[in-house]
């Protein structure tokens, strides 16, 4: 059984595979509590549903492409399994965790989108350093989330520190919602003299920020 909040298609908002169509898996409950959060609808509620139940969704709605979401994904054992069956079909899997949960037991062919805290989240001490030494080069990508200036500093640190340009396949820069000025984001990406890449959330432009499932 996995505790689902909703399962849908639509379109990729973020990440390299932005715009393209998706289908999301997103499983209820997180262990974290980011001041910013846009999921906090997950954090109760949802239906067990049994595996066989989402496969039988997932294959239904016929995208290529699979994320699964949360929440957490990773903080239930059974979305290993989801993983590990979707990645057998020869569907393209995108986990979005949240970086408190260890990747270590993922399914390698799943790519992995790795949110790395920054201070204004208030969750920036649960970051599970070991999982940025995992990401894969040409295959996973790692996400900011930048709130602030601070936020922006202490990315540059981490991507340093751990080489990310070298490891990763993109390092998104992500701004808060309605909290940093996205023409400032903009300019510290574009000075930055790294390789990076800035993006907004696109469902969030198509759909407006409150609405979830579509
Ligand atoms: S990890 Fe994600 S779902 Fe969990 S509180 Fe933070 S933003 Fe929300």
């Amino acid at each position: 059984m996995l505790r689902v909040t909703e399962i849908f298609r639509s379109i990729q908002g973020e990440s390299t595979h932005a715009g393209r169509p998706c289908t999301f898996v997103r499983l209820t409950g997180c262990p974290m509590r980011c001041v910013w959060c846009d999921s906090e609808y997950t954090f109760t509620g949802g239906e067990h549903v049994p595996l066989e139940s989402v496969l039988n969704q997932v294959r239904a709605f016929g995208c290529k492409l699979v994320e699964i979401t949360g929440g957490e994904p990773l903080a239930q054992d059974e979305a290993f399994d989801l993983i590990e069956r979707l990645c057998s079909e020869d569907f393209e899997v995108l986990i979005e965790t949240g970086g408190f949960v260890s990747t270590a037991k993922v399914d390698p062919r799943a790519r992995i989108i790795l949110d790395v805290k920054c201070p204004a989240s208030g969750e920036a001490t649960r970051n599970h350093w070991p999982n940025l030494e995992r990401l894969r080069a040409g295959k996973d990508e790692v996400k900011f989330v930048i709130a602030n200036f601070e936020d922006w500093t202490y990315a540059i640190e981490i991507i340093q520190r751990y080489e990310l340009e070298e490891k990763t396949l993109a390092i998104l820069i992500s701004p808060a919602w309605d909290a940093v000025d996205l023409q400032d984001l903009a300019g510290w990406v574009s000075e930055s003299g790294l390789n990076l890449r800035l993006q907004l959330q696109l469902h969030k432009y198509i759909w407006g920020p409150e609405v979830h499932g579509v």
